[in-house]
């Protein structure tokens, strides 16, 4: 690969221009156009199973219409989920009379911290005690089972982390539920949750610690902007020190639209002013080199990661926490409990893709394109540089 080559976030140098979008973005002439839920045109749904003997296939979903967003999560109080496991939130209602607002185009730095500091920062992560606290952190996943891939050993000993997951793990198509045994999304939903709850429970993470997103499983692409705005929302609202999240690595799309969700919000608060955190990533899993890859990071330029080697009884934890999530085992079992590996999120590039050949969402699937995604990344951009958080302001009023 020609390390001149500008077209991959792995080997793009640092000094490449950001990205360029429109300096002002002014979407029709109705201030709402294009933010509003179900403004954006939605590639196919493409979603991620595994069959009995660990295949990992993609359908497309029926492709009704998403429901209508509701927006605002700070100012939204949780709400118990029905079925008894995590909590939710009401999601994302994009306000209607959204004013514009200058938002420059530069790309805002996730590395305000040196690198010490975020090497600090990561020992911290790793290897915090009581005496050395380690940093008030939120986690942030596409479904649930993506933090105990990521993050599940190190969970225990982040006291007072907050757990985010996107969507609910169940996709729209009854297909999926059916395949695992239950009747509807609903039950399948409901049943990912207690899987969750129990898996959380083992790492003394309550309800209390934990919100959901409610997007339904495969569609996170879809709300990108709303994403955005409700992340920023719940960054103001618990001031973490560190956001722990996806890599963008199209392993799924929905771990891209999670990563890039978080780092949109992330420069959303630092252009308002407000202490943003610093965005570290754990492992997920891709197709770098044409070889589905679990547990490691797709290497990018000047960004090292750090590998936490587990003792025995954080790996029986581990593994332990997969054992609850049953509806997953198939999927489970390819994941390693030896590791967790961190490293500060590398400046990513969204619009262009993550590596060089087809993507792991593609190469199961001719439903969904890296090209396709990166397209309604670039819109989400433009809309999101052409609008700013309103919601404090609203829920002042
Ligand atoms: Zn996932």
């Amino acid at each position: 690969m020609s390390s001149a080559d500008p077209n991959f976030n792995n080997i793009r140098d640092r000094r490449e221009p950001a990205v360029q979008g429109p300096k002002l973005v002014l979407p029709g002439e109705n201030p709402a156009e294009g933010i509003q839920a179900g403004a954006v045109s939605s590639p196919p749904r493409l979603e991620m199973i595994t069959t009995a003997t660990g295949e990992w296939h993609s359908q497309r979903a029926e492709s009704a219409p998403p429901p209508p967003l509701t927006f605002s999560l700070a100012a939204s109080p949780s709400v118990p989920h029905t079925a008894g496991g995590g909590w939710v939130s009401p999601v994302l209602q994009m306000p209607a009379n959204v004013p514009h607002m200058w938002i420059p185009t530069q790309r805002e730095s996730r590395f305000r911290a040196s690198r010490r500091r975020l090497e600090q920062i990561i020992d911290r992560l790793i290897d915090g005690t009581e005496a050395e606290r380690p940093p008030r952190t939120v986690v942030v996943v596409a479904h649930p089972d993506d933090e105990a891939i990521g993050v599940g050993a190190r969970l225990k000993s982040l006291p007072n982390a907050l757990i985010v997951h996107v969507t609910d793990g169940a996709p729209r198509d009854p297909v999926y539920a059916q395949k695992k045994g239950f009747a509807t999304r609903e039950e399948y939903a409901r049943a990912r949750q207690e899987e969750l709850a129990a898996a959380l429970s083992l790492v003394g993470v309550g309800p209390e610690r934990t919100r959901c997103l409610n997007v339904v499983d495969g569609e996170a692409t879809d709300r990108l902007v709303e994403l955005a705005y409700a992340m920023a929302d719940l960054l103001d609202e618990f001031r973490p020190e560190v956001v722990l999240t996806h890599p963008y690595e199209g392993g799924h799309t929905d771990h891209d639209a999670t990563a890039f969700a978080v780092h949109l919000a992330c420069g959303m608060l630092r252009r308002e002013g407000v202490p943003a955190p610093l965005v570290l990533e754990f492992t997920s899993y891709n197709f770098k080199d044409g070889e589905r890859t679990v547990g490691e990071f797709i290497p990018f330029f000047g960004v090292d990661a750090k590998q936490a080697d587990l003792p025995p009884e954080l790996q029986m934890l581990k593994r332990e926490m997969y054992d609850c999530f049953v509806s997953q085992k198939d999927c489970l079992s390819a994941f390693p409990v030896e590791r967790e590996k961190f490293r500060p999120a590398p400046r990513y590039t969204f619009t262009k893709p993550p590596h060089r050949g087809p993507l792991l969402y593609e190469r199961f699937s001719n439903l969904v394109s890296g090209e396709q995604w990166r397209d309604q990344a670039r819109r989400a951009l433009e809309r999101l540089r052409a609008k700013r958080r309103t919601t404090k302001t609203l829920a002042a009023t």
